[in-house]
This record gives C-alpha cells, sequence and structure tokens, in this order.
C-alpha cells in the first residue's frame, strides 16, 4: 500500500482536478451570467479556481428542474428500498473518491489533511448511508379510530428543498441535509458556502454517476445574496433548510414565512459552556478534553467549548495543563498528516478572530496562551490556539461566537452559579459537565438549556442521536430518524369503510 506520507498530498494537491461546475438538470453548467468568484486556498493564499458564481436566474433554473423531477416521480414516487439503493451507491463513490475529496476540502477550507480523511470524508459516506439503510425501516401509523373508518397517517415529501450551508464542514453539512432529504424523496438545490464550495460541486456530479435522477439533486455555487436569497424568498421551493450563523438563519427565516410559508429549519450558532467540577474523574483528561474541544477544526465548530467554566478552587492548575496541552495543537502544514490544527478559512475570518482577541484584551482578560497570527511566511492564514484567563461572562468574547481558535476561562464557586453562568447566553447548542457525582451530572445536564449535553466527554456523537440547538442556536434537529421530520408533511387520510 501506498504510503499517505506529505509527499503524496502534497503531488495529489497539484494533480486533483478541481470541480468548477454547477450541476443543474443533470448537466455541468456555468453561472447564467458569467461571472465567477476567485477560490483561494487558505493554506498558502494561492488562488485554486473561478467558480461561476449563481444569481437569481440560476436558482430559478435549479427549482424548475427540481419541481420537475418532483413532480415526475421519478424519485419522489419510488419504493423506499430503490432510494436506498441509489443512496448507499452514492455513499459507495464518495467513499470510493475519498482521498480525492479530502484534497478538495482540505485545499478549500484548510483543515488538517489527517481530519478530512479521518472525519469529514467517512462521516459524509456515513450519514448518507445511514439514512439510506433507515428509510425501508420506517413505518406510517393508523389512526386508532372506529371500525368503520380507516385513518392512515403517512409521511410525505415536502417537493423542493432548498439546502444552504456552510464552510467549516463543507460536505458533512451537506450530508446532513442530503441524508435524509433526499431518502424522504424531496428533490433538492444544494448552495455551498462561497468560501468551500469545491466538494459539493463534486458530490453533484458523483451522486448523477451514482444513479440519483437528473433534477434530484442540484448544485448551485456563489454567494449567500445573490444565489441563497433567490431560494429563500422563492414561491416554488417547499423546504428551506439551513445551517450557518445566527444572524443569516433569523433572516431566512423571515424570508421563509414572508414568501410562501415554506417549511424553513435553521442550525446556527453556539458559545458552548464545558463545566469542570473539582470532582472530575481524570482532571488531565478533562484539560485535554478541553483544549480539543475548543481547537478541533481551527476552532471553527458550531460546538466548540468555547467557555471554560472551571471551579475555581482547581482553575489555576486546571487552566495551566490546558495550556499544556493546547502546546500539541500549533498550526502546521495541512497537508501533512501529522499536524492538528490547520488554516483559518480565509483572510476575513483570520482578521475577524484576531479583532476579538484585541477586544479580550481591551476588556481585560488575560491571554495565557497564543494570541497571534502564525505562519504568516507561508501566505496561508494561521492563528496560534490562544486562552484567556480572567473573563467575565459579560465580556464580548464570552456572548459573542468567535468561530476560531479562542478559548475563554471563566471561574465559579458553586453549582448553581455554574448553572447561572453557563444559561447567560442567547445560544444554547450544546454543553459539557465534568464530575463523578452522577446526581450532579444529572442535575446538571437537566438544568443547562443546550441540544447536546456531553458528561466526562466532550463532542461525541454519531447518526443515533439529534442533533441541534435550543434558544438561537436553532429550530431544528439533524441526524437520527428525527431529521427525517422535518422533510416530510404529515398526511391524514379517512376513509368510509
Ligand atoms: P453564514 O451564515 O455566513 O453562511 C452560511 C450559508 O448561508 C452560506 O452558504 C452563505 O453563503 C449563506 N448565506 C449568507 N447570507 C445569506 C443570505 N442573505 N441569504 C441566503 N443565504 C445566505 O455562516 P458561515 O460563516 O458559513 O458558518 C459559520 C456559522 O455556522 C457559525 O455560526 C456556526 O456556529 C454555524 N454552524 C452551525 C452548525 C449547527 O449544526 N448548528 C454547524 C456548523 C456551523
Amino acid at each position: 500500500a501506498q504510503t499517505k506520507d506529505k509527499n503524496y498530498w502534497v503531488q495529489l494537491a497539484e494533480s486533483v482536478t478541481i470541480p468548477v461546475d454547477n450541476i443543474i438538470d443533470g448537466k455541468p453548467v456555468q453561472a447564467s451570467s458569467g461571472k465567477t468568484f476567485t477560490c483561494i486556498s487558505p493554506i498558502d493564499g494561492r488562488v485554486l479556481a473561478e467558480i461561476p458564481s449563481c444569481s437569481q436566474a440560476d436558482a430559478d433554473a435549479a427549482v424548475e428542474s427540481a419541481r420537475k423531477a418532483f413532480d415526475s416521480g421519478v424519485w419522489s414516487q419510488t419504493a423506499p428500498v430503490k432510494r436506498k439503493k441509489v443512496l448507499i451507491k452514492f455513499a459507495d463513490l464518495i467513499l470510493q473518491h475519498a482521498d480525492e475529496l479530502a484534497i478538495l476540502e482540505t485545499l478549500d477550507m484548510g483543515k488538517p489533511i489527517g481530519d478530512s480523511t479521518a472525519i469529514d470524508i467517512p462521516a459524509t459516506a456515513n450519514c448518507i448511508r445511514w439514512n439510506a439503510e433507515a428509510i425501508d425501516k420506517v413505518y406510517d401509523e393508523v389512526a386508532p379510530t372506529h371500525p368503520n373508518e380507516l385513518g392512515l397517517v403517512t409521511r410525505e415529501p415536502l417537493g423542493v428543498v432548498a439546502a444552504i450551508v456552510p464552510w467549516n464542514f463543507p460536505l458533512i453539512m451537506a450530508a446532513w441535509k442530503l441524508g435524509p432529504a433526499l431518502a424522504t424523496g424531496n428533490s433538492v438545490v444544494l448552495k455551498p458556502s462561497e468560501k468551500s464550495p469545491l466538494t459539493a460541486l463534486r458530490i453533484g456530479q458523483l451522486a448523477l454517476d451514482a444513479g440519483i435522477p437528473a433534477g434530484v439533486l442540484n448544485v448551485i455555487a456563489g454567494f449567500g445574496k445573490d444565489a441563497g436569497e433567490p431560494l429563500a424568498k422563492h414561491m416554488d421551493v417547499d423546504g428551506l433548510v439551513f445551517t450557518g450563523s445566527t444572524a443569516v438563519g433569523k433572516h431566512l427565516l423571515s424570508l421563509g414565512a414572508t414568501s410562501n410559508m415554506k417549511r424553513t429549519f435553521v442550525e446556527c450558532g453556539g458559545k458552548s459552556p464545558n463545566i469542570v467540577f473539582p470532582d472530575a474523574p481524570d482532571l488531565k483528561a478533562a484539560a485535554k478534553a478541553a483544549a480539543v474541544g475548543i481547537f478541533f477544526n481551527q476552532g471553527e465548530v458550531c460546538t466548540a467549548g468555547s467557555r471554560l467554566l472551571v471551579h475555581n478552587a482547581i482553575k489555576k492548575e486546571f487552566i495551566a495543563e490546558v495550556v499544556e496541552a493546547a502546546k500539541s495543537l500549533q498550526p502546521g502544514h495541512p497537508l501533512d498528516p501529522d499536524t492538528s490544527m490547520g488554516a483559518i478559512v480565509d483572510q476575513q475570518q483570520m482578521s475577524r478572530v484576531l479583532g476579538y482577541v484585541d477586544k479580550g484584551t481591551a476588556d481585560g482578560a488575560t491571554i495565557v496562551a497564543g494570541g497571534k497570527q502564525a505562519m504568516s511566511e507561508s501566505g496561508g492564514f494561521y492563528i496560534e490556539p490562544t486562552i484567556f484567563d480572567d473573563v467575565t461572562n459579560q465580556m464580548t468574547i464570552a456572548q459573542e461566537e468567535i468561530f476560531g481558535p479562542v478559548l475563554s476561562c471563566i471561574g465559579f464557586d458553586s453549582e448553581e452559579e455554574a448553572i447561572a453562568i453557563a444559561n447567560d447566553t442567547d445560544y444554547g447548542l450544546a454543553a459539557a459537565i465534568w464530575t463523578s457525582d452522577l446526581a450532579r451530572a444529572h442535575r446538571v445536564s437537566r438544568k443547562v438549556r443546550a441540544g447536546s449535553v456531553w458528561v466526562n466527554y466532550y463532542d461525541a456523537g454519531d447518526m443515533t442521536a439529534p442533533f441541534g440547538g435550543f434558544k438561537q442556536s436553532g429550530n431544528g434537529r439533524d441526524k437520527s430518524l428525527h431529521a427525517l421530520e422535518k422533510y416530510t408533511e404529515l398526511k391524514a387520510t379517512w376513509m368510509n369503510l
């Protein structure tokens, strides 16, 4: 077997074909305006490609194609077991193209190649496969009504679904939408982020190769205002599913409501508390997990443990352990398989994150690790893992989602205080609790207002449990059988027997 060392990936980066075509109605197409946008690699600032930049006319064409495919029944009216077979082929093709997709993901958004290969590509295929495997095992219902009548309770696909996704896990976020949307029989228009469009464009082609009929999956690249808003406002889109920032999520909820009341589900940001009690089973392990919990994927994770709440009795020693753990998470070349932290997605995001570092210092917090741009000689965008002590929960760095490698450490003296600080946020995506006290684990996990709570680890999760947020972290759930609900309408059919 070939050794997949840095050399292998550097060579693949040179030889890989950069996908630039949108997919509409089963065909590779350019943007109708002829406009493009420049796709830059955050690894070294290199231009990767000019990508056709879609706008209203392209969104309209994609929706028209999706509608035609839906109404034809070529996908929507097939037996679930048939859709299952095609989707499993789609998942297989993703795995067969694993190296190609991994290099595109890393070149496009800067994450370490080790993460792309071990996490992003397998999780994408797994999500498609899981939904495919599930769909012929979901039964409808018969209502417990009078024997002289029959009440059927069935789920039917929404119709045309627009999926708008972010750049931090471009493929996984697309798969969380595509898996359940396609399995339930919808037609989809996928709009990836303008910061990371490459892998979505590539899997649009792979879906066709797998036998997903033309028009059932369209992929249009472009900016939110140009390509996303026309989908959100469209009168012939039945469902809008979004993952991204809370500000854009709120805007899309209003567009969905004021256009045609399309079913709109948004999965948004987070400011997750990671709460460490002195009786944590293994404080060293907790400190390591706290570092990975914020610095994984360069901190560009919706569930990042960005607020570390530590009991004041152990705070000083614990933060010293986190600083120690962060030393092995320094940025490195993303094509080196040994690198654990890669590049920030683009210059704009790097400046935004460094702006928060300045704001934290100005507000009186103390930098105990990092705080600066790194590897600037590369031409790429890197930031040191950064840790602030002496943070109060009112500070901007504790309230706003930074979406970068910046940890805010906050002390507490009692369980009640920890819960109050944890919940003192607009967000409610995730939380973690470290304690050996079973009763406390139950008490605190029930009182923390978050969609996912982890006890004595961080960032656990697979396809079996729903994922989503309380409060302004969103209004829907991805993953698990619960996700299928948002892609379907519930119908009651009454029969007079
Ligand atoms: P973003 O909101 O800027 O963009 C997300 C997507 O929306 C992109 O495709 C963008 O082009 C599009 N968009 C932007 N403005 C639009 C508009 N006016 N109309 C239609 N579409 C528009 O978010 P981002 O910077 O790409 O991603 C980071 C955010 O995503 C963070 O807040 C993060 O927490 C969140 N996120 C949430 C989850 C979750 O499951 N809850 C998962 C990953 C990321």
